[in-house]
């Protein structure tokens, strides 16, 4: 019988585990992994696009540190973007959270790390003049290279105090009075509090639970778009000040708001894989011997579905799907190419000047996108071009599709705790969260709450 068994060592999960055990040695916790420890997490694929693998679990998305184990470490700290925290616990605590996320951060080996700010810069001003929109925020850049150090920093302080099962996926959840039996392939595990924390590869199986224990859940929103890369040159004035811009921009013809989205200066492109589909993103290091000539950057359109559509993900991984059939993976097409409405194909791409960091197919993106996504994006491109001259020269490379997929939002008070008492669904599968601070946050939050309960007891 364990005090507290955590499902998931992403970020949610392990910054949940840290808070807990680092005062509480006398609680029994056990974290269960799906994927792999840090050190045997490689993707078989690194630097392709093809689909195929045949790993058990994706080291990409799981394994010790889940998604945020190799990504950029952006840990954006603010209740503007990245999740929904706030509308649960609070403004105020929701900041306090992730800045106490930033402080375990510097701890573990990120001193080093720069604060950026975009509050009171010339930049917000000048956008504004072009009616683009950037958002508030702090950003601490961690880098993929630094991020994995605390990583692995983390798991040494926490493999200590308590247990950690990796290659366990937990496949249900039953509960018997105030006991929780986890079951997994390698045995069943019995708890007194569980924390769910399956990120977005564990969204699917976290709808089956909320359906077996009579959760609700909702889901509606998809955002769709491409990741531009182009010569850092051109954003270097304002990736110098706030390393990741968030601009939002209303377009003309629609009314549609298009945004900017993990931005990655001197960063490279990579695919990302659900198994079934491959879609496309982007990360960089920290350390300058590593960065490439590019940024990189997301330019998003979100969708909000209304009645009776209820399956936002399956229309973002239809389109996902389409692009990998014309592409056999990830599409690549000049913007130049686009707006003349032809293919971008390896006799265009040999002249152009812009070097890409990933293999992709050169192609044609119109054939994917829906018309009102293309145009949004085109018109998002124009207007970025006034504050970033060049944005929009023909050799900007366009990578296609990028899918935010969102999780359903599930029914969880202000302790993030679902109406089946002592089950705590929080990170991204929550649907709360969708961002490595909000997510960790959520896993503090969560484990201050325990810490009193399981007092109480
Ligand atoms: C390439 C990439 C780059 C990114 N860059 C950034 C960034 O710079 N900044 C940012 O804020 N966000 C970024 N994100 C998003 C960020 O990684 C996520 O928001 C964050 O990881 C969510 O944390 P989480 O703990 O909720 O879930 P996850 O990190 O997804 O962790 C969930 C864990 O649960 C495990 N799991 C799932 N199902 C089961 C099961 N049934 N049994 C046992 N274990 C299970 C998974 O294997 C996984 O390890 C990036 C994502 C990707 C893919």
């Amino acid at each position: 019988m364990f005090d507290l068994v955590i499902v998931g060592a992403g970020a949610a999960g392990v910054f949940a585990a840290y808070e807990i055990v680092r005062e509480r040695k006398d609680l029994k916790v056990l974290m269960l992994e799906k994927g792999l420890p840090l050190d045997r997490r490689r993707c078989p694929k690194k630097g392709s696009d093809r689909m195929e693998c045949g790993c058990k679990s994706c080291s990409i998305m799981e394994g010790f540190y889940g998604a945020g184990g190799f990504s950029d470490g952006k840990y954006n700290i603010t209740n503007n973007f990245g999740g929904e925290l706030h509308k649960h616990i609070g403004a105020e605590e929701a900041m306090e959270l992730m800045w106490q996320v930033d402080a375990i951060n510097l701890a573990m080996g990120g001193q080093d790390a720069k604060l950026y700010t975009t509050a009171d810069n010339e930049l917000k001003r000048e956008a504004l003049r072009h009616d683009l929109h950037l958002l508030d925020a702090q950003v601490r850049h961690l880098g993929t290279d630094r991020n994995l150090v605390i990583a692995q920093n983390m798991y040494d302080f926490l493999k200590d105090r308590m247990q950690i099962r990796f290659s366990t996926e937990v496949v249900g959840i039953r509960k018997e009075g105030e006991t929780f039996s986890v079951e997994t392939e390698k045995g069943t595990f019995q708890c007194k509090k569980l924390i769910l924390a399956t990120g977005r590869t564990g969204s699917k199986w976290i709808e089956q639970v909320c359906r077996s224990f009579g959760i609700r859940t909702t889901s509606n929103r998809v955002d769709i778009g491409v990741r531009v890369e182009l010569p850092a040159l051109l954003f270097k004035h304002i990736t110098d000040q706030v390393y990741e811009s968030k601009i939002v921009y209303r377009t003309k013809k629609y009314n549609d708001l298009v945004r900017t989205f993990c931005m990655n200066p001197y960063g490279e492109v990579v695919s990302e894989n659900y198994g079934d589909i491959v879609t496309v993103n982007g990360h960089s290091y920290a350390d300058p011997e590593l960065h490439t000539e590019n940024t990189n950057f997301a330019l998003l359109v979100s969708h909000q579905f209304t009645e009776p559509f209820k399956d936002s993900n399956e229309y973002g991984a239809s389109i996902a799907r389409l692009s990998n059939m014309l592409g056999g993976g990830v599409l690549m097409q000049r913007f130049g190419d686009l707006v003349k409405g032809r293919r971008s194909n390896e006799r265009r791409m040999a002249k152009c000047f812009t070097r890409p960091t990933m293999a992709a197919t050169p192609g044609d993106l119109s054939l994917v996108l829906p018309k009102r996504q293309l145009d949004d994006i085109v018109e998002m491109i124009h207007a970025l071009d006034k504050i970033a001259p060049g944005t929009a020269n023909e050799d900007t490379l366009l990578y296609g599709v990028e899918v935010k997929f969102y999780n359903s939002n599930v029914a969880v008070d202000g302790r993030l705790e679902t109406s089946v008492p002592g089950m705590f669904i929080l990170g991204d599968c929550s649907g709360v969260t969708h961002s490595l601070s909000q997510a960790a946050a959520s896993g503090i939050h969560v484990a201050r709450i325990l810490k009193g309960d399981l007092a109480a007891e």
